[in-house]
């Protein structure tokens, strides 16, 4: 007897459908899985031929061969375990529905029949929507977060028991609906404020532009200067996630399995790996690829907090990402592509010790060992941050100043009124922040006035700036503008971002 059940694989963050062709002949009694199977599914033959016993099925004494289709392409995942039963039990016929080509089983078993949940649940049931499946049977435990997705039957079951009688029409499953489910879109509470930040006015403003516009930023200053304390704050003045980028996100946590209550996440990811993180908890990979930091941070913040402690190769390899927004890890066959358009929030000390350049204390630092220090962060890295700002030690009269600093509210309503003009200027563009502009596109959504120009090609002379770095002007004044809510860059937008960008002067010129 032959049947034709249906599952899917995740291949990045995309799923494709997988054909479980199952025959039973006659012959000595053997189980053999074809077509490329991963380790992993090479496993779950001892899990299902003990799931089907342990749920008072007869596993057939007959030769078993499980064909999975199509040949060429590489399967792992123990979510493939709930077809390959469902498979064997209707070629057995104990399983009488006729036609389940509609449908995708999802789910692992465990030795007594009961049905584990998966990593990936959300991925796999959005591509199985795209490709046209009207029916997702899943593990009870990935209920929720797979019922953001609408237009496509949930089935959530526990065990074999009732998949066998949900098939054969002697139970009932509802499909899941999650009243509840609606996207939230209200602003996040949050425990920690910038009101807390005492004085600092221009690294907030200079957090607040990057904020505006996703712009990647480096702080330098001294210890006790507050810098970790200010970027730890950052996600209290990020615009809302829109429900695009919450699907993204959620995508990805699911395959990290990393999904906190199985639902739609609605904060923007804050992302702040050790120095002592290797680069594949960084960029992703392992035997079965997990996304790293960079994926998990997507259309959120990166943050490395004591930036030149990370190891050059370490730092090296964020290149890519910064650069393409995406991330590709090479694996024994073939790559596999992640998104990562992460905000990259880097902090440092101007030198070994720590002092260089502080009023109060003396840097005690040779000449040699500054430079070995910043010649750690390269200049293709230091050209990929778009904003630089150096932060010195908090007045004495700032601390004790009774003015009340400004909330972190306030200042997330000026940067959602920038991100909504962003927004509106780029629909259907698929660009969400200045950040994202093209270099194509840059002179036709950066305009600037005539003194503007002037200050800008002055200025490029100067500093001598890079033809990266000048791009990056460009993109950072056009989200300062903004900010002021003016179409065209004039002469302090430029002038400010030009002041972000003076650092590589002085530090490493
Ligand atoms: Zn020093």
């Amino acid at each position: 007897m032959y049947s034709n059940i249906k599952t899917c694989v995740l291949h990045g963050l995309s799923g494709n459908i997988i054909d479980v062709e199952t025959d039973l002949s006659r012959g000595l009694p053997v189980f053999n899985i074809v077509g490329l199977p991963d380790t992993s599914i090479k496993e779950s033959k001892e899990r299902v031929r003990t799931a089907i016993k342990n749920s008072g099925y007869e596993f057939p004494l007959s030769r078993i061969t499980v064909n999975l289709a199509p040949a060429n392409l590489k399967k792992e995942g123990s979510q493939m375990d709930l077809a390959i039963a469902v498979g064997i039990l209707k070629s057995s016929n104990l399983i009488q529905d006729k036609d389940l080509q509609d449908i995708v089983f999802i789910g692992e078993l465990s030795l007594d029949g009961k049905i584990n949940p998966v990593e990936g649940a959300l991925p796999m049931v959005i591509s199985m929507r795209e490709a046209g499946i009207s029916k997702c049977i899943i593990p009870f435990h990935n209920r929720e977060e797979c019922s953001v997705i609408e237009d496509v039957e949930i089935i959530p079951v526990k065990s074999l028991n009732e998949v066998v009688d949900y098939l054969n029409g002697e139970l009932n499953i509802d499909s899941y609906i999650n009243e509840n489910r609606h996207f939230q879109n209200e602003d996040q509470e949050y425990t920690v404020d910038f009101s807390d930040i005492k004085g600092q006015g221009s690294l907030k403003r200079a957090l607040e532009v990057a904020a505006a516009g996703s712009h990647n930023i480096l702080i330098i200053g001294p210890p006790g200067a507050g810098k970790t304390m200010a970027a730890r704050r950052l996600p209290t003045i990020l615009p809302r996630l829109t429900f695009e980028e919450a699907i993204e996100v959620t995508k990805i946590y699911s395959i990290a399995g990393l999904l906190p209550s199985n639902s739609l996440i609605e904060e923007r990811p804050f992302r702040s790996p050790h120095h002592t993180a290797s680069s594949v908890s960084l960029i992703g990979g392992g035997r079965i690829p997990k996304p790293g930091e960079v994926t998990l941070a997507h259309n959120g913040v990166l943050f490395l907090d004591e930036l030149p402690e990370f190891p050059k190769s370490v730092l090296e390899v964020l290149r890519q990402p910064l650069e393409d927004g995406m991330v590709t890890i090479a694996r024994a066959n073939g790559t596999i592509t992640y998104p990562a358009k992460f905000m990259l929030v880097a902090s440092m000390n101007p030198c070994p010790c720590g002092y260089y350049g502080d009023p109060f204390h003396e840097c005690t630092c040779s000449q040699g060992s500054i430079d070995r220090y910043l010649g750690k962060i390269s200049n293709p890295l230091l050209d990929r941050i778009d904003i630089h700002i150096e932060v010195q030690p908090v007045k004495y009269s700032d601390l004790t100043d009774k003015m009340k600093e400004e909330s972190s509210a306030t200042i997330r309503q000026r940067v959602n009124k920038a991100r909504e003009i962003q927004i509106e200027r780029y629909k259907n563009k698929n660009i969400f922040s200045n950040s994202q502009i093209s270099n194509r596109d840059i002179r036709r959504y950066c305009k600037l006035t005539k003194e503007a120009e002037d200050i800008l090609n002055v200025s490029y002379n100067k500093y001598k700036f890079s033809a990266r770095t000048y791009n990056k002007l460009l993109k950072v004044s056009r989200t300062i503008a903004d900010l002021d809510g003016e179409e065209l860059i004039q002469d302090k937008h430029i002038l400010e971002a030009i002041r972000y960008r003076t650092l590589d002067n002085k530090y490493w010129g």
